[in-house]
């Protein structure tokens, strides 16, 4: 049903945001909403690149696409990774005009029980790993007549998780950072745009990765059990793409610095 109503999607949004002749780069794109996000822009008629700190998986990834795309080993929390990426890009394709700052983990846990290791892991690619993303893309940008920026987010850090300290922090600090340097670009008069997502749970092998008692393939439930969600279900990756693909096109030019939810109403209930 899902997939029936995906496929009506694709058909329909293939026909506006179109990303003919752009060039797009997404960090974290060898699996998950990176993946779905790469897949809905090649289907979209982008060229795509995708930086993944698992080299192998993020060509494996591009390959795997109906568009012109190439996958390079990228570790976004070093600025010399992703300078290298955006060299790369442009060698292949021409210069980026679609960033995404996708690449996450999480190493996560309470205030009390989280490791100075963790904090600094989780800070570091999230929060420094989009800034490199965002400040490198936008250097070129700025030279070649401007672009999209699209900083992944979460409601983790809307709101906050009590076993996601330093996830919570990093994402809240991801929008911060996100509107700093929309303003900055807006006052520059650069033809950038800078925006943040900000998912709710979605059906990756990260979420997965966090329910250890799960058997292999098997995906928490516990979402769908919430009486709060209306439509209750874990959003599915291509969710996060179709709004991923709208702020990259030229349909929403008039969006900056905004913050996106994207949780199915998950802050709304009934009383
Ligand atoms: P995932 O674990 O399925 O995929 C993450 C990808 O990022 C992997 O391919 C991984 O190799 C790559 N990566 C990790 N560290 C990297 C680094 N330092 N440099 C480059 N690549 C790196 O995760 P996902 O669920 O697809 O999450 C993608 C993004 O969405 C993350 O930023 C995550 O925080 C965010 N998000 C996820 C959810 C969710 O429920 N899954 C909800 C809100 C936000």
């Amino acid at each position: 049903m899902l997939a029936e109503a995906d496929d009506h999607v694709v058909a329909f949004l293939s026909q506006i945001h179109n990303l003919s002749g752009r060039t797009a780069v997404i960090t974290g794109g060898a699996q998950g909403i990176g993946l779905a996000i790469a897949t809905r822009f090649a289907d979209n008629g982008a060229r795509i690149v995708i930086g993944d700190l698992d080299e192998a998986k993020a060509k494996e990834a591009a390959a795997s696409l109906k568009a012109d795309a190439i996958g390079v080993g990228c570790d976004v929390a070093s600025d010399a990774d992703v300078v290298g990426l955006l060299e790369a890009t442009t060698a292949a394709f021409g210069p980026v005009n679609v960033m995404v700052n996708n690449a996450g983990i999480t190493r996560d846990a309470t205030m009390r029980k989280m490791t100075e290791q963790q904090f600094d892991d989780v800070i570091t690619v999230h929060l420094r790993g989009c800034w490199n993303g965002t400040r490198r893309a936008a250097g070129i940008m700025r030279e070649t007549g401007g672009g999209s920026i699209i900083n992944m987010s979460s409601m983790a850090g809307i709101g906050g998780v009590s076993s996601f300290c330093a996830y919570s922090a990093s994402k809240g600090a991801v929008a911060a950072m996100t509107r700093s340097i929309a303003a900055h670009c807006r006052s520059k008069g650069y033809k950038i745009r800078c925006n943040s997502i900000h998912p709710d749970g979605i059906k990756t092998p990260m979420v997965a990765g966090l329910h250890t008692t799960l058997k292999p393939g098997q995906m928490p439930s516990v979402r769908e059990k919430d009486p709060k969600q209306v439509m209750a279900r874990f959003a599915e990756p291509q969710d996060i793409a179709n709004l991923v693909l709208f702020l990259a096109s030229d349909e929403s030019r008039f969006i900056q610095g905004a913050e996106m939810r994207i949780d199915n109403g998950y802050l709304m209930w009934a009383d």
